[in-house]
C-alpha cells in the first residue's frame, strides 16, 4: 500500500470516529431533555418525605397518649384502691386525674386531625408515585432505543480507535506528523482525494503535472490551493 493510501485510509477511520461521536452528542442532547422525569421524581421524593414526617408525628402522638393512659390508670388505682384515705389527698389525686384526662382528650382530637392529614398525604404520595411511574415508562418507551444506540456507538468507537492506533503505528512518523499538522490547520480531511482532475478538499482544478506526480502515492504531494495531501485512487 502506498504512503498516501495509508494516510487516506487513516482519514477514513478518523471520519468514521467523528461521525459516531457526533451521533453520540446528538443522543446525549436528547437524553438530557428528560426534565419531566427529573421533576416527577423530585415531586415524588417531596411527597414521600412529607408522608413519613406525618407518620412519625402520628406515632409520637400515639406513644404520648399511651403514656398518659398508664398515668391515668395509676392515679385511678390510688384513688379507688383504698390505700389513700385522706380526703385532701383524694381530692388532689382526683384533680390530677381530671387534668390527665383533659390532656389525653386534646391529644386524641389532635390524632384524629392528623389521621385526616395522613390520608391526604398518602393520597398525594400515591398520585405522585403513579405520575412518576407513568412519565418514566413513557420516557423509556421513547428513549430506550437511544440508550441502546449510544452503547452501540461507544463500542464502535472503541473498535475504530484501536484500529486507528494500529494504522498510525504502521505509518512513518513524518507522514503521521504531516497528517496531524494538516488536520489541525484544515479542520478535517487533510487528505484531498483527486476526482475528475479536482482536489476534493477545495474543488479546484489541479495542474496535470501535479496529478501525475501525486498518482504513485510514494511521496506527499500537496494541493497548490488548499495545501491538502493529494490522493489519486
Ligand atoms: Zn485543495
Amino acid at each position: 500500500m502506498s504512503r498516501v493510501k495509508r494516510l487516506y485510509e487513516l482519514q477514513e477511520v478518523d471520519l468514521a470516529i467523528k461521525k459516531e461521536k457526533k451521533a453520540i452528542s446528538a443522543i446525549e442532547a436528547q437524553l438530557q431533555d428528560s426534565h419531566e422525569v427529573i421533576e416527577a421524581r423530585a415531586k415524588l421524593e417531596q411527597e414521600e418525605k412529607r408522608l413519613s414526617e406525618t407518620r412519625k408525628t402520628e406515632k409520637q402522638l400515639e406513644w404520648d397518649i399511651e403514656e398518659l393512659t398508664v398515668k391515668i390508670d395509676d392515679v385511678n388505682k390510688q384513688l379507688f384502691g383504698g390505700s389513700v384515705k385522706n380526703p385532701k389527698d383524694l381530692a388532689s389525686l382526683n384533680e390530677e386525674c381530671e387534668h390527665f384526662k383533659q390532656r389525653r382528650t386534646a391529644m386524641e382530637d389532635g390524632l384524629l386531625e392528623l389521621m385526616t392529614d395522613l390520608e391526604q398525604r398518602q393520597g398525594d404520595f400515591d398520585l405522585a408515585k403513579s405520575q412518576y411511574e407513568q412519565i418514566q415508562s413513557e420516557w423509556l418507551e421513547n428513549n430506550g432505543h437511544l440508550v441502546e444506540d449510544k452503547t452501540r456507538f461507544e463500542g464502535e468507537i472503541a473498535g475504530l480507535t484501536g484500529k486507528r492506533e494500529q494504522m498510525a503505528s504502521q505509518l512513518g512518523s513524518a507522514d503521521l506528523a504531516a497528517y496531524e499538522k494538516l488536520l489541525l490547520r484544515v479542520g478535517s480531511q487533510p487528505v484531498g482525494k483527486v476526482e475528475q482532475g479536482m482536489c476534493k478538499g477545495c474543488r479546484i482544478n489541479l495542474p496535470t503535472n501535479t496529478i501525475k506526480n501525486a498518482r504513485p502515492g510514494l511521496e506527499l504531494i500537496y494541493c497548490p490551493n488548499c495545501g491538502r495531501i493529494l490522493y489519486v485512487s
